[in-house]
């Protein structure tokens, strides 16, 4: 052990501090031990558990402990190397534990930077003194030095009026702040941020995505002014080492650095002078977690705002409709930027009915010339489609077989692999099964095998085959598997040395392509009615977003959407760059049937070797309030629906299946579930079923 910890001595007649201790292990509760010192809540200790070691994390200061006295176990070690953590960081952390049903040490320790809660990084020859001493040691690397302060720009009356908004929020007010694509939100967020930080306060800044955009830190700098204090920024997001994690998040904790950016695991670090939240694209369904603590940061953000009465900012050109109808009914502010802040026209938005045309490999003739035309005028053109791969599937043409994984209820994609030789292979977008294409049919034996449909390889290959002059480029996760391959790319896009660009949504978010004239939308029909009752919603956002990126900066941009539906109001909506038509549209409809954001839902998934466990576990999940029902007062508030196979049923060859409970009441389903999850995680223990509860799914 080193200097950092301060070992505990052997019990004698000495004063015995109880502590409950929270770990990180999927069992609900605190954990009893004592100590020979005082220890304060929020501060980190080594306990033995089982035959393990672990760093804990102290949540409780007890008068006695819950079990026999005798059977407590002393702490090993108090790790003091950061102070405890504060109040009101436990709260938060606390109250994500709460309200989306997890331990609270399953919440509490992967809050924190993975050296703070790792016993390896404080023992054994490497641990120096322990992580925090480590990473004090290290020399950070300068930031880089960009071209200088931009010049401050005069704002316009409806971003004034936003900006006096938000400073002059006494304690707590949420803000939406909605506006399309270059209405100046981002200067909004500047300058509340700049008068925040100068009354000596710490900005929370959330963005979707960093890695994409590291102008973006560039530009931020350069907005708040502040070019030379390589202090003023940290930023966090998921793609940074460990060792440049911690760094950052010491800075931030320890209040030297003044301004956080990052994604949205950024919403749990400890900021003792926060004064402003803001969440840029707040309908991003980035925010939320898909796995382990299935959180909102957006919504945290707002309750950590009220928990500390400090303004929220969420930001967006299509909001989410939970915003939106929380906007609506008062609970938050509207702010509207109406204008787009230069005098630039929005993008033209032509759809193209496709039902009665002859496409060529998917293209109409209407996108062709369009094409054509922006080429000529050396403009950029971005062919936007959201399926990676050459095709979706290969198909035998004389017998039907169509290539399917193994493991799971899905098709394998075809990729074609650009090496000395192009070769092919089959990848399963569920699982990540990798095969060879076969010679000939598995099922026939004939040889004539085809790809079937495009993905954006293929679209790349016609796209060079039509336009061979053009110099075309492919923005998707394969092209951008290696670190630092987006930024490169998208580097290139910026210099004007791509004329075509094809992309998935990874292209539609935060880039300003200045040369670009045209988007075309490929296949958008299959977004709109491949998913759930949010797949309007969520079509209408990312084609907005897309749509955004076109003519900027140059004169008028187009955007081309061909589709079999013209007639959907999520495209008409399009038309008329009419958000607010959209939303009005789509919140009657959500009401009428009794949709979020009018009910509150949870969802249970299980996850089994055969289906028809994982579907008697849930059938049986949903029955257990009618067997106990004085444990659940509000089980009549909370409608319990029948268990169903997920779209995808099997992945990996585990089948799976999900049950959601609803209530139109927030308060009553919270209340049910805090019952329900208990008894549920012992129930699948006896089934031998894995689950998870998700509060607030996105996807059902
Ligand atoms: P958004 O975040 O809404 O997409 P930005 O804040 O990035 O919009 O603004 C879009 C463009 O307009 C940027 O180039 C920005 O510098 C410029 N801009 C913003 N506000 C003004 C203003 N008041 N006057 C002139 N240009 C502005
Ligand atoms: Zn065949
Ligand atoms: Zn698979």
């Amino acid at each position: 052990m080193n200097a950092d910890v301060v070992p505990t001595q052997e019990p004698t007649e000495a004063t015995r501090y109880w502590l409950g201790v929270a770990l990180d292990v999927p069992l609900a509760g605190l954990f009893d031990y004592y100590a020979l010192i005082p220890v304060n809540a929020g501060t980190r200790v080594i306990v033995s558990f089982g035959r393990r070691q672990m760093v804990g994390m102290v949540a409780q200061v007890k008068a006695a402990p819950d079990i026999a006295p005798g059977s407590v176990k002393a702490i090993e070690a108090v790790l003091d190397d950061i102070p405890p953590m504060s109040d009101d960081w436990m709260r938060l952390v606390s109250f994500a534990a709460r309200y989306y049903q997890r331990p609270l040490g399953e919440v509490m320790l992967p809050a924190l930077p993975v050296a703070l809660r790792k016993v390896a990084s404080y023992t054994g020859k490497g641990a120096r003194g322990g992580p925090v001493a480590r990473a004090d040691k290290s020399k950070r690397k300068a930031a880089a030095v960009c071209a200088g302060d931009a010049p401050p720009l005069q704002l316009n009356p409806e971003q004034t009026q936003a900006v006096q908004a938000v400073t002059a929020a006494q304690g707590h007010q949420t803000f939406l702040l909605h506006g399309v694509t270059g209405s100046g939100k981002t200067e909004v967020y500047m300058h509340a941020a700049k008068q925040v930080l100068a009354q000596g306060r710490q900005v929370l800044f959330m963005v979707p995505e960093i890695n994409l955009t590291p102008q973006f830190e560039q530009s931020l700098r350069a907005r708040l002014g502040q070019v030379d204090n390589p202090d003023l920024l940290a930023v966090l997001h998921s793609g940074l080492a460990d060792g440049e994690r911690l760094r950052a998040w010491l800075r931030i904790a320890r209040g030297q650095a003044r301004v956080l950016l990052g994604t949205r695991l950024s919403i749990m670090t400890p900021m003792p002078d926060l004064g402003l939240i803001i969440v840029d694209e707040e309908h991003d369904t980035s925010y939320k977690q898909q796995d382990g603590l299935r959180y909102s940061a957006r919504d945290l953000a707002v309750w950590r705002g009220h928990d500390l009465q400090v303004p929220v900012v969420l930001g967006s050109a299509t909001p989410s409709l939970e915003t939106w109808h929380n906007a609506q009914r008062g609970h938050y502010q509207l702010l509207s930027l109406t204008q787009r802040a230069r005098a630039v026209q929005l993008p033209q938005v032509r759809l193209v009915d496709t039902r009665r045309l002859a496409l060529e490999h998917g293209f109409s003739p209407q996108l062709l010339d369009a094409i054509k035309a922006r080429l000529a005028q050396n403009e950029q053109v971005l062919i936007f489609l959201n399926r990676r791969g050459y095709a979706p599937v290969v198909s035998c043409n004389s017998c039907g077989w169509v290539s399917q994984c193994p493991r799971c209820t899905a098709y394998t994609i075809l990729h074609r692999t650009q090496g000395g030789r192009t070769h092919n292979h089959l990848q399963c977008h569920h699982c990540g099964y990798h095969a060879a294409v076969p010679r000939r049919c598995p099922d026939c034996g004939d040889q004539d095998l085809r790809p079937m449909g495009r993905g954006t390889q293929r679209l790349e290959e016609h796209l060079a085959e039509w336009f061979p002059q053009a110099r075309i480029s492919r923005i998707d996760a394969d092209s951008t598997r290696l670190k630092g391959s987006a930024e490169a790319l998208f580097a290139q896009v910026h210099a004007g040395e791509v004329d075509i660009l094809v992309g998935t949504q990874m292209v539609a978010k935060g880039h300003d392509f200045a040369k670009l004239g045209l988007v075309g939308v490929l296949n958008a029909d299959a977004m709109l009615f491949a998913q759930d009752f949010r797949a309007p919603e969520r079509l209408f956002a990312q084609l907005m977003q897309v749509a955004g990126r076109a003519g900027r900066h140059a004169g008028a941009g187009e955007v081309i959407i061909q589709t079999d539906y013209p007639e959907q109001p999520v495209y008409q909506a399009l038309l008329k760059h009419d958000y607010q038509g959209f939303a009005r549209y789509s919140l009657e409809e959500r009401k009428a049937v009794g949709l979020p954001p009018f009910a509150y839902q949870a969802l249970l998934t299980a996850e089994a070797r055969a289906l028809k466990t994982a579907v008697a576990f849930l059938s049986e999940a949903a029955t257990l309030p009618d067997t106990a029902p004085e444990l659940y007062p509000t089980s009549e508030a909370v409608t319990r629906y029948d268990p169903v196979p997920l779209r995808v049923v099997r992945v990996a060859n585990t089948e799976r299946a999900q049950l959601l409970v609803e209530s139109d009441s927030r308060p009553a389903l919270q209340t049910f579930l805090a019952t329900w999850s208990a008894d549920v995680a012992a129930l699948a223990t006896r089934h031998r079923v894995r689950c998870h509860l998700e509060v607030d799914p996105l996807e059902i």
